[in-house]
């Protein structure tokens, strides 16, 4: 039922874990340059955590720390104790290395086996991994994860659709992981070339990497007749692996006694109240060659309450809502790129990519969003294709509360770069 006993651990035992691997995390990060700075500047060592309350007495992490300290300021070890670095994808900007000794990628890999047992993946399994390799964790995170769990794995990486349905036919594939854009764009290939989703051996499609709303997950098992589990992880915790949806699908289970999580509020730093969204902070409580203490990582999502059906007793976040980075503001409004996503994937005429522009109208900020529209429905009737366009900017409006100018364009007209999806494309300077 459950790939490591810890998963089930009471509440009380967990955190008498966390707190001892928190201590643990104090005494190691203090043989790092930059920790040994800033930690005994605020008088912190080891002996200042006997709970895991104390956490909050830690300083916060934050991205502009790593880039600052890049690349080797955050270590712990020599770098002879090194075996592999990563680099997160860099969508917001200057990249950051990570760097894993031998014990942190066996770690890695039990993790990443442990997120997909969860959601039913067995030995007997094969696995394809259809993300790309290199310095994303996407590519050799969920590999050896898979080689842990006892998996025929296939390295396909990214792209290249004809190639990959050949190697699921011929392997008997029965897992993919794939990044929910190109799962999306590969479904749209299959239905192109003819092919019954049914008649592929896939089963489970593990998806993250990138936010992506419920309808989309829907739609992803929909069109490929399989099931869909969320992964959601970072290159500053090490990459995939540090949440998992189990078989209930009902929010993603933190693995707790690798990760210290908190979610606060990102204006006073204070923890949200409970159920309510805030930004996660993370902190390592097992990696030994770089751990991080309270990493600011961006991401909004908010605590799911309860009790998980499944038994493990690690605590559930809802799937991420975006990166407080990614917030827009236009005339004055707040808006997340993910309600836009929410509004549009909820119309059956919409096809399967879109793009936000923002762009200057006179001196006022504006918005357009390109909506890719499914075949069947983009008819040559000008009319009936413009009640559409107004229905689309109608439904936007009263989601996101700014009425966007709407373009609809025929369906696979959208670029598709390879690895994470650009929602957004400013035009404004
Ligand atoms: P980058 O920050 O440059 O994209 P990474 O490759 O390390 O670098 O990506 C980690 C980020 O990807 C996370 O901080 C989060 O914003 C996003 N992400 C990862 N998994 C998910 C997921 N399941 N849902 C939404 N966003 C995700
Ligand atoms: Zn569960």
């Amino acid at each position: 039922m459950y790939f490591d006993p810890v998963e089930t651990l009471p509440r009380q035992e967990l955190e008498q874990l966390q707190a001892k691997r928190l201590k643990n995390t104090v005494a190691v990060a203090l043989n790092s340059p930059y920790y040994s700075r800033v930690l005994n500047a605020a008088g912190i060592s080891p002996d200042s955590i006997t709970s895991v309350a104390d956490v909050k007495k830690l300083p916060f992490t934050t991205k502009d720390d790593l880039r600052a300290e890049y690349p080797y300021g955050m270590l712990s070890r020599p770098l002879e104790d090194f075996i592999r670095l990563h680099a997160s994808s860099g969508t917001t900007g200057t990249p950051t290395a990570v760097f894993y000794t031998d014990e942190d990628i066996r770690e890695w890999a039990a993790l990443m086996a442990r997120s997909m047992y969860a959601c039913g993946v067995r030995k007997s399994d094969v696995l394809q991994n259809m993300s790309g390799y290199g310095l994303f964790t996407g590519g050799l995170g969920i590999h050896y994860g898979s080689e842990r769990l006892g998996c025929l794995t296939v390295p396909a990486g990214a792209g290249n659709s004809k190639r990959q349905v050949k190697l699921i036919r011929d392997f008997n594939v029965t897992v993919a992981h794939i990044i929910p854009s190109y799962a999306l764009y590969f479904a749209e290939f299959l239905q192109s070339e003819g092919i019954d989703p049914a008649s592929l051996p896939l089963r489970i499609a593990l998806i993250g990497a990138e936010p992506h709303t419920e309808e989309i997950r829907k739609r992803i098992e929909q069109m490929l007749q399989l099931k869909a589990y969320n992964s959601y992880g970072l290159s500053e915790m090490n990459g995939p692996g540090v949440a998992f949806e189990c078989t209930e699908q009902s929010g993603m289970h933190v693995w707790e006694d690798a990760f210290l999580i908190e979610i606060i509020n990102p204006e006073t730093g204070e923890d949200v109240a409970e159920g309510e969204v805030g930004e996660v902070v993370m902190t390592n409580l097992t990696r030994q060659g770089m751990p991080l203490i309270r990493y600011r990582t961006r991401d909004l999502t908010r605590f799911v309450p309860g009790d998980c059906a499944c038994g493990r007793t690690h605590r559930r976040i809802d799937r991420i809502q975006g990166r407080a980075d990614d917030m827009l503001i236009i005339k004055g409004v707040n808006i997340y790129p993910m309600q836009i996503e929410q509004t549009l994937m909820s119309l059956p005429e919409v096809g399967q990519n879109y793009l936000i522009e923002l762009f200057h109208e006179g001196t006022m900020d504006q918005i357009r969003v390109k909506v890719e529209i499914r075949e069947e429905f983009f008819v040559e009737d000008m009319r009936e294709l413009q009640a559409l366009q107004k229905r689309i900017a109608t439904r936007l409006r009263d989601e996101i509360l700014v009425t966007p100018r709407v373009e609809l364009v025929q369906s696979e007209s959208i670029p598709k770069t390879e690895g994470k999806a650009m929602r957004v494309k400013d035009l404004r300077n």
